[in-house]
């Protein structure tokens, strides 16, 4: 009798129905990979996973049912799935909500990378680990641009859940000799992009605004600036991070920032808008503390992983605006 040999190597995934989560599994069921993701226990579970079906992916992956903040959640999937690489993607991602629930954000995006790193620990240490640092984590910037050897400084309770993971990864990678990495990734955005977000909330207005369903646009601090890039490049980075030989912290960017400003003209210039017509400005989506500036140098990622972003600030908002009209116009006809 012939034994059958699974040779496909397995991903487990947490943060799967988020946008990052979704671009990974495309890619790497292009490669061939086994995807396992995480679902949490939703009341909403029949809207849960609306980005891998607009990727056309929902059923080529695998779910299984847990949660970030549940130990044992984590080891009874480890030790069931057994995984060669572990992509933790999960978080309370939004800054803004995290000073209305900084708790919960703790306990999600800083624990919740410390319970999958025991559970790493307990079941399979010789799995691959990668965490989704943020550049967040500059905040108050200590250098104009920032590299991996820039010092932090938090301005969020987002940011400092977000360094406590990263020094966890850090730290089980030096005590436990875990192959873990951490991707310090700069603002990354897509048609997936969460609504909250500044990016997809330009390109939902001007969606709306060119289509006669709202009349204006009302934003927060438009002098901030950020390096977007866009997901579908960035996922490439995280894959690329777990083919090392040795684990490391990478600084992924596109070494340009664009202020809100500049955005908003973009996006309303690619339908013939001019944004200071509609763009208003309310107290409401101002910060409690600002991150100014983020400018990212990845020049480390393009030297040892080959890594560089490929998409445009343009073409990303073009197609980003794009598909919120063919999401509105398929919603009225
Ligand atoms: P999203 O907000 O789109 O996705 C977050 C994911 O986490 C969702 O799948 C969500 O599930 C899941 N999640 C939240 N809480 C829990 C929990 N308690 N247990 C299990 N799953 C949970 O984030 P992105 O895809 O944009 O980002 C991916 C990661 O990268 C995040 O950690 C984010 O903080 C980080 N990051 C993102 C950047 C960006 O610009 N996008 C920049 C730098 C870092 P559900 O669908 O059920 O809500
Ligand atoms: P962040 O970098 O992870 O906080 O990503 P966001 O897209 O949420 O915010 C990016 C920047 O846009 C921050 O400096 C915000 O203060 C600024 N911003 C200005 N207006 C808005 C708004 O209406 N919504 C959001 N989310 N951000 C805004």
């Amino acid at each position: 009798m012939e034994l059958e040999i699974n040779v496909k190597p397995t991903a487990f995934i947490t943060g799967i129905t988020g946008q990052d989560g979704a671009y990974l599994s495309q890619l790497l069921l292009q490669k061939g990979y086994r995807v396992v993701g995480l679902l949490r226990r939703s009341a909403s579970a029949d809207v849960i996973g609306a980005r891998l079906r607009w990727l056309g992916i929902a059923d080529d992956v695998e779910m299984v049912d847990g949660n970030l903040t549940d130990l044992s959640s984590l080891i009874r999937i480890l030790e069931t799935v057994s995984p060669d690489e572990i992509y933790n993607l999960a978080a309370q991602s939004f800054v803004a909500a995290s000073w209305q629930q900084p708790l919960l954000t703790g306990n999600v995006t800083g624990m919740g990378a410390a319970n999958l790193l025991e559970a790493v620990r307990i079941v399979c240490p010789s799995s691959k680990y990668y965490q989704a640092s943020s550049s967040e984590m500059f905040g108050l910037i200590q250098e104009p641009v920032q590299s991996e050897k820039t010092p932090f400084y938090p301005r969020s309770p987002y940011a400092v859940a977000k360094l406590y993971a990263h020094w966890m990864t850090t730290n089980y990678r030096e005590s436990f000799g875990l192959h873990a990495s951490s991707g310090i990734l700069f603002n990354h955005e897509s048609p997936l992009r969460g609504i909250e977000f500044v990016t997809r909330k330009v390109t939902d207005g001007v969606a709306k605004i060119k289509l006669g369903l709202a009349k204006n646009l009302s934003l927060g601090n438009l002098n901030a600036t950020r390096d977007w890039g866009h997901a579908r490049d960035y996922v490439k980075a995280m894959w690329l991070m777990l083919q090392q030989e040795t684990p490391d912290d990478y600084v992924i960017a596109t070494g340009r920032t664009t202020s809100i400003r500049d955005l908003c003209n973009i996006a309303f210039s690619h339908v013939g808008l001019n944004y200071q017509d509609f763009v208003m400005t309310s107290q409401d989506f101002f910060r409690p503390a600002e991150v100014d500036v983020l400018l990212g140098d990845a020049s480390k990622a393009k030297q040892k992983l080959g890594w560089e972003a490929t998409t445009s600030l343009e073409d990303m908002i073009s197609e980003m605006v794009e598909a919120d009209i063919s999401r509105h116009k398929s919603k009225i006809s």
